[in-house]
């Protein structure tokens, strides 16, 4: 099972440019990355795949990506494989941050640094860590939905618990919660991560929260575009979408589409070539033996990892001509259908 797996994740996600003579002559010399994704579920990663692709590419190195489709052996293989083929460096966005630390144990054995990308991986001493603020990003769903609901009822729908960002967005949000929690001004009624981020979870999870409370909810803070779907459904069962306030992240296109439906508030822009241009830039530094300056540090449970962390950008229907689609991150057409 466990081949079938990792050959149906290498066949969707590998880039196969084939190498032209001259490519071939010199791959000896040719910086080599290996870029192991957790999933291409969510809209973004495709993104992220396709532009750190061309980033590192365009810097005269080469690249292979591989998908593990959630599955922490597969992931596991498939970082084994790319290291038996002789990457430079090993550019990781783990699945579940405790497990991943395998990974790590097993580069640095081949003397292959890792960088955690997006995702960090934990107790492990991993090379270098690029991100965005994911503590923010939660501090920002949750202001946004607090400007429209300054008292109430809520419910926190998070991401999969496996996912360290998905504990800094939930730490986020209640940073921000919290003293409203504490005046008696909100109360946290359902507080539930989602297992893989799976956006069917988080309806269920959606709807036994609203049986439960006859549903008497007045705001949500659903931690992605994808769970934020998932509730919407849930609330839309019940004749309450677009009365009760969620939150979203990403940017999706179907998350930004209903952002102008009012089904959802908002969402978190995170620009993702910004990201990718600037991991691979560490990436190739890193193949080639050199340092990288890294102003910030992050704890991952083993050591002060050396990190770089963007900023994220709210994004409420008002501002997503000036932002996302100024960018090119989405078109306005596929926004707006004009
Ligand atoms: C990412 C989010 C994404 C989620 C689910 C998180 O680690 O930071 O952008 O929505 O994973 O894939």
């Amino acid at each position: 099972l466990l081949v079938l797996l990792m050959l149906s994740a290498c066949g969707t996600a590998e880039n196969s440019s084939s190498p032209t003579e001259d490519q071939k002559l010199t791959d000896s010399d040719q910086l080599y990355v290996g870029f192991v994704l957790d999933t291409l579920k969510d809209e973004r990663w495709y993104k992220d795949k396709q532009l750190f692709e061309e980033a590192v590419e365009s810097k005269g190195a080469r690249i292979k990506t591989l998908a593990a489709n959630g599955n922490d052996d597969v992931q596991l293989k498939q970082a084994e494989l790319l290291i038996e083929e002789g990457v430079d460096v090993l550019v990781v966005v783990p699945h579940d941050a405790a497990y991943s630390a395998a990974i790590v144990d097993m580069a640095h054995e081949a003397d292959v640094k890792v960088i955690s990308y997006d995702r960090l991986i934990t107790n492990a001493p991993v090379d270098y860590y690029i991100s965005f603020d994911n503590v923010k990003v939660g501090e920002l769903q949750a202001t946004e939905i607090l400007k429209i609901k300054p008292s109430g009822t809520y419910a926190y729908i998070g991401g999969a618990e496996s996912d360290n960002n998905a504990v800094l967005f939930r730490q986020g949000a209640m940073n921000v919660l919290k003293p409203h929690i504490d005046k008696g001004t909100i109360q946290l009624a359902y507080d539930q991560y989602t297992d893989g981020w799976d956006p069917n979870k988080a309806e269920e999870n959606m709807k036994a929260a609203l049986k439960q409370r006859g549903n008497k909810f007045d705001a949500v803070i659903a931690a992605n575009d994808g769970t934020a779907g998932g509730v919407i459904k849930a609330l839309s069962e019940q004749g309450m979408a677009g009365k009760v306030p969620v939150s979203g992240q990403d940017a999706e296109l179907e998350g930004v589409r209903r952002v102008v439906a009012g089904t959802q508030s908002m969402t978190v822009y995170k620009p993702i070539s910004l990201l990718a241009s600037q991991a691979a830039d560490i990436a190739v530094t890193v193949a080639a033996d050199k340092p990288v300056d890294a102003e910030q540090s992050v704890n991952n449970g083993e050591a002060d990892i050396p990190a770089i962390l963007l900023e994220p950008v709210a994004i409420t229907k008002d501002t997503i001509r000036d932002t996302i689609v100024k960018d090119g991150y989405l078109t306005q057409e596929e926004i707006y259908g004009e």
